[in-house]
């Protein structure tokens, strides 16, 4: 079994959410007492968001990449970023890096594919939703991404760094997101990509009747099947 170097903590309320399916997953498929082989660096949020919040991605990027260096330094045989919206800073890691890196985007790509949908609608945050980093990569599988419209947008984001990467699940919000992705399916979205890790802590594929997208859970499970690939 190859080690599986995490970068995350953007959030942690995610993170262990990634730690707990890959460990779930590894046990599904070698039984007994085993357990993921995982090297993981956690930052403080807080850090990150202030990175974000001014703009700065280059030492976002910097930093993330640096860190990315040392997992594989230390041991570990891929590389996964446990963060939507930080693959905005994907290129700086994978040129720190000669391990492989396993791309959020294309993870969930490749599931809407396979489940035959062409038009999908995105949820995350603003920076994921508005930005072509994450976007145009699903768009470069052939994918047509609908994203909320004003004020649903902003509602989204909000709801990401207000309330879910602090821990707080709220009914009311869950209300407001299930709207805002009945607006989405108005108008075309085949499915719904839970494009930030947090979001499939507040809604759950039995919540909505559209196929969905929980990018934590697709991302944890590629990484266990490039894990526990020859
Ligand atoms: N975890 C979130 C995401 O997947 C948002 C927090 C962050 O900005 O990293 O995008």
């Amino acid at each position: 079994m190859k080690t599986i170097g995490l970068l995350g903590g953007m959030s942690w309320e995610s993170s262990i959410e990634y730690e707990r399916l890959i460990n779930t997953e590894v046990r599904r498929r070698l039984g007994g007492v085993h357990s993921a082989d995982l090297l993981i660096r956690s930052y403080d949020f807080g850090e990150i968001e202030a990175l974000q919040a001014a703009g700065d991605w280059e030492a976002a990027g910097a930093r993330l990449a640096a860190d990315a260096r040392r997992l594989q330094d230390a041991g570990a045989d891929l590389i996964l970023l446990c963060t939507n919206t930080m693959h905005l800073v994907a290129p700086a890691i994978e040129a720190a890096i000669s391990v492989p890196f396993v791309h959020l985007a294309d993870t969930t790509a490749a599931a809407v594919t396979a489940a035959g949908l062409d038009t999908v609608g995105l949820l995350g945050t603003r920076f994921t939703m508005e930005k072509d980093f994450y976007r145009g990569r699903l768009e470069t599988h052939g994918l047509g991404v609908i994203v909320p419209e004003e004020p649903d947008l902003t509602t989204v984001h909000d709801v990401i760094y207000d309330e879910l990467v602090q821990g707080r699940i709220l009914d009311t919000s869950r209300n407001r997101y299930l709207e805002i992705i009945d607006r989405l399916v108005d108008r075309g979205a085949q499915g719904v990509i839970a494009g930030c890790t947090e979001i499939e802590l507040l809604v759950t594929p039995e919540d909505i009747n559209v196929p969905y997208f929980p990018t934590t859970r697709l991302h944890a499970l590629a990484a266990v099947s490039a894990a526990l690939r020859d």
